[in-house]
């Protein structure tokens, strides 16, 4: 055992040996000083090529040359240059970032052998130590065969020994084993190590390379700049001549401008000698100016305050006349009236509707003259009776073209005239439609009051406008307020205290009406009321007349004149007979109220039109309401409705008979008289008895309520007649 063990060391020994000749660190170390020394060589080039770029530097700033065509080439150069530089100072900062690696590696490596050696040292005495042993225990082997008898004690001895060395042995082993793996690890640095060392030296070739380059680059630049110099000398020192010559010429034109300056000089002086006169004389005038402007702007003002007060007294004069003028205005319109007459009648003819049933009785029994608007026949009981009105609408004629008629009427209620527009007609004629209309078509209401709306804006530039609205009823003789809080109260109608003459209905509840919005609430107001009130609607409302009574007040802002028109629509009761029919109580109750008001209705306008002194007011409800609106200078326009239906003839007879009854007395018996005298035969107009009526004045009127022998024979008359009414008025 103590000879191998002794082998293993002996080897030991050699493998350390050649390890450490292996290591030797000699070619790392060889390495690295030819490195150092390649890098000592690299600097001094460095430091040359500097020089050399400081020395050229220096040359060029010795001969600058300005104005150079090549300057901007130079600059260029100087800037690769630079570039070249930067970047040469860049490898030589890696140069010594790869000094220092070496360096540290190199420390590595003498720490690593530093450490081997320790390790070589510690192995050695652990040898010698053990050799000592294995020569004492060999002595004592050699000693021990010697005393056979203790032998065997021996033996056992060293057996326990052995077991001993056995364990230092294993414990040596173990220790080899760790420094071999040192040895391995070593390896593996060095090699590591080697091949950072390769890798720095390709680097080191590339920047030698790169610096070989730029040596080269230094060089062409500097012979380029060479050449640039000498080009640039060459030039400067021709445009040295080329500027000498010029200025030579420009001395020679300077000198001969200065010769005529001088001359101009001579000759300006007198003039600047006027112009300082000239300067002192305006001092002078600046000085006074103040006074004068003073002075003018005095007789200015008093030229301008006499002015306006001339414009004053001219404008007073003038609204003096104004005022005149707009009296001398009513007064012609006034007279105008009174010659036009101011009652106006049209028939207006319903079309048939599903209502009138079919058949013979639902037959057309109306016609129209195709040359005279004014004339239309009815069948009556198989003859054919003609009647002229101001104007007949046929079935066909809508809502709009009615209301072109009426529109200059409901205008006029804003100059402060009083309008009556009145529906008359059997039940079921029409007259709520004329009126009211529907909500898609709607009539004349409506239309009239967006008409004074669009009015009074146009004229909202002088005049201040209000306009306001109240609705009444009168059923039974009784007048009620429909957008009153009580309805079912009777309201009175008195004479205005002030004593003016004018009529009032307390508690008459008025609306002020601003846009056509408020009307149809007005509207959608009292009509809900009526609904509510009554139990069938359109019985009653045939059976009262409805009224719309819209008063505009006007102000003109600049002559403080005020107006106040009123405009009455009215919706009446239907005129159907109904005595006839034997109707009894309240239904006849109903009828006679509305017999007497429409008769006193057609007896106050046919008094007013023959101009008697009494006119019956008062007796009925509505024309006393409506006295100061059908009295004086008011316009009135009675819309007559008839059916076109063959069952309804003899009412449409009546009806036609009272609108030309109204008419006939319209412009008077005396106007009419001598125009009709002038007619061939006088035997066909003769006059029904039961249009004269039993006033007094009746008699002069004639109608022509029968059968004509020849319609358009007549139809040409009349429209002559009426041509000459028309231009005589
Ligand atoms: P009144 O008020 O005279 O009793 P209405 O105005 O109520 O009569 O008319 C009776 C019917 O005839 C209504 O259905 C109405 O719509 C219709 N009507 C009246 N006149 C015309 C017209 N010109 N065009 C179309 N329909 C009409
Ligand atoms: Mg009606």
């Amino acid at each position: 055992q103590v000879e191998t063990l002794k082998e293993k060391l002996l080897e030991q020994a050699q493998e350390i040996s050649r390890l450490r000749s292996e290591l030797g660190g000699t070619d790392a170390e060889k390495h690295r000083d030819l490195l150092a020394a390649e890098n000592e060589r690299l600097r001094q080039e460095m430091k040359a090529c500097e020089g050399e770029l400081r020395e050229l530097r220096r040359q060029q700033q010795q001969a600058p040359c300005r104005d150079c065509p090549h300057l901007q080439e130079n600059t260029g150069l100087q800037e690769q240059l630079s570039q070249l530089q930067r970047e040469a100072e860049e490898t030589r900062a890696k140069l010594v970032e790869l000094d220092l690696e070496v360096q540290q590696k190199t420390n590595r490596l003498a720490e690593v052998e530093l450490r081997l050696k320790d390790s070589l040292a510690e192995r050695a005495e652990e040898e010698e130590r053990l050799s000592r042993r294995l020569r004492d225990s060999q002595e004592t082997i050699a000693s021990l065969k010697s005393q056979p008898q203790q032998i065997k004690y021996i033996i056992k001895t060293v057996e326990v020994e052995s077991a001993k060395a056995k364990q230092a042995l294993c414990e040596t082993q173990s220790r080899n084993q760790y420094l071999q793996e040192q040895v391995g690890m070593q390896k593996q640095v060095l090699k590591e190590m080697e091949q950072q060392l390769q890798s720095s030296q390709k680097t080191e070739a590339q920047l030698r390379a790169q610096i070989m380059m730029y040596e080269a680059e230094l060089e062409r630049a500097h012979g380029q700049m060479l050449e640039e110099m000498q080009a640039m000398e060459e030039e400067k020192n021709r445009a040295i001549e080329e500027a000498f010559s010029r200025a030579q010429v420009e001395m020679k034109a300077v000198h001969e401008n200065l010769a005529g300056v001088r001359t101009n000089l001579l000759t300006l002086q007198p003039a600047l000698r006027t112009l300082t006169h000239d300067y002192n004389s305006l001092k002078r005038q600046v000085r006074d100016f103040p006074l004068l402007l003073q002075e003018t702007l005095r007789s200015a003002r008093a030229e301008i305050s006499q002015a306006i007060e001339e414009v004053h007294s001219t404008n007073r004069e003038l609204l003096r006349k104004y005022r005149r003028e707009l009296q001398l205005r009513k007064k012609c319109h006034n007279e105008l009236v009174r010659l036009k007459g101011n009652i106006r009648v049209f028939g207006r003819v319903r079309p048939i509707t599903k209502e009138d049933g079919e058949g013979p009785e639902a037959a057309n029994a109306v016609t129209f003259d195709a040359d005279d608007d004014a004339v239309l026949h009815l069948l009556h009981k198989g003859k054919q009776v003609s009647f002229e009105l101001d104007k007949v609408f046929p079935p066909q004629a809508s809502q709009e073209e009615v209301f072109q008629e009426v529109q200059a009427l409901v205008t006029s209620c804003i100059d402060g005239y009083n309008v009556c527009i009145f529906a008359y007609g059997q039940t079921g004629a029409g007259k709520t439609y004329t009126m009211e209309g529907t909500a898609a078509n709607p009539g004349i209401n409506q239309r009239a009051l967006q008409l004074l709306f669009s009015e009074v804006r146009g004229k909202a530039a002088d005049w201040d406008y209000a306009i306001t609205v109240s609705a009444a009823e009168i059923y039974n003789e009784a007048l009620r307020d429909l957008l009153g809080k009580e309805p079912q109260e009777k309201l009175e109608i008195k004479l205005c205290p002030d004593g003016s003459g004018q009529l009032y209905v307390p508690g008459l509840t008025e609306f002020r009406v601003q846009s056509v919005e408020d009307i149809n609430k007005v509207f959608e107001f009292g009509h809900v009321k009526r609904v509510t009130e009554c139990t069938n609607l359109n019985e009653h409302s045939s059976r009262s007349h409805a009224l719309l009574i819209v008063t505009v007040h006007g102000l003109d802002r600049s002559t403080g004149l005020r107006t106040t028109g009123k405009l009455n629509l009215v919706d009446l009761a239907g005129s159907e007979r109904v005595g006839r029919s034997g109707a009894e109580g309240s239904r006849l109750r109903e009828a006679q109220h509305i017999n007497k008001s429409l008769s006193a209705l057609g007896d106050v306008i046919y008094a007013l039109r023959s101009r008697q002194g009494h006119v019956p007011f008062r007796n009925s409800k509505l024309t006393y309401l409506l006295q100061d609106s059908l009295s004086g200078d008011s316009k009135t326009l009675m819309m007559v409705q008839v059916s076109p239906a063959e069952k309804n003839t003899s009412e449409t007879l009546c009806s036609l008979k009272f609108a030309e009854r109204v008419r006939s007395v319209e412009l008077g018996p005396v106007s009419r008289k001598a125009e009709l005298g002038s007619w061939p035969s006088q035997e066909h107009l003769e006059v029904p008895k039961m249009l004269l009526g039993d006033s007094p004045g009746s008699a002069a009127p004639p109608g022509r309520g029968h059968a004509s022998p020849s319609p358009g024979h007549l139809s040409s008359r009349s429209a002559s007649i009426r041509r000459k009414l028309h231009t005589s008025g």
